[in-house]
């Protein structure tokens, strides 16, 4: 099915992260299949952050935000990202279990959208330092003064540039 596009595109935020398997080839291959989306353009990634889970168990996870240009509307691109997280083998056992791949809408433009499969700005982003870090370093606008300050106290290591974008 060819989803429609709005003539327009829209700046999205995508939090990426992975800790099960190769996470960096899963986060990388995971901008590419976004990349290769209709419509849409990714922009710039984020450094890899390295944090330890919040409210679970397992390996570290590998982090990472992608800034997207996209005329699919947010609901057609949430599908669009759990197709690529199930393409990647993700499962989900139960609440918080490890992951091969999460992919998560953090903003969509300037809207707020409340609805049974959606909420946007991302409902538990600002408890998160490694959401807060990576989007900081892409738009630091757009982190609300003092909540880095807020999550100080989470582990987590700005591994290296992604250099996964030119520019
Ligand atoms: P997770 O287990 O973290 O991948 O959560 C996925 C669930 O969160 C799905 O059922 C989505 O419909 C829902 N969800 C709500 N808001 C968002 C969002 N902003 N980005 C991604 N998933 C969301």
């Amino acid at each position: 099915m060819q989803a429609s596009l709005a003539d327009a595109p829209t700046l999205v935020w995508i939090g990426l992260g992975a800790n099960l398997g190769e996470r960096d080839a899963a986060l990388r291959q995971a901008v590419q299949a976004i990349a290769a989306l209709p419509g849409t353009q990714v922009l710039r990634v984020s450094s890899l952050y390295r944090s330890a889970p919040v409210d679970a168990g397992g390996p570290d996870y590998l982090n990472a935000v992608a800034e997207i240009a996209t005329r699919h509307d947010a609901h057609a691109l949430l599908a669009a990202l759990q197709a690529i997280e199930h393409g990647a083998g993700r499962e989900r056992p139960y609440r918080n279990a490890p992951r091969t791949l999460d992919l998560d809408i953090l903003l969509y433009g300037e809207q707020c959208i409340t609805t049974l499969a959606l909420t946007v700005p991302h409902p538990r982003m600002h408890e998160r330092a490694f959401v807060l870090q990576p989007l900081a370093e892409l738009v630091p606008g757009r982190v609300p003064p003092g909540a880095l300050h807020a999550v100080a106290a989470q582990a987590i290591t700005r591994c290296q540039d992604s250099g996964w974008v030119d520019g």
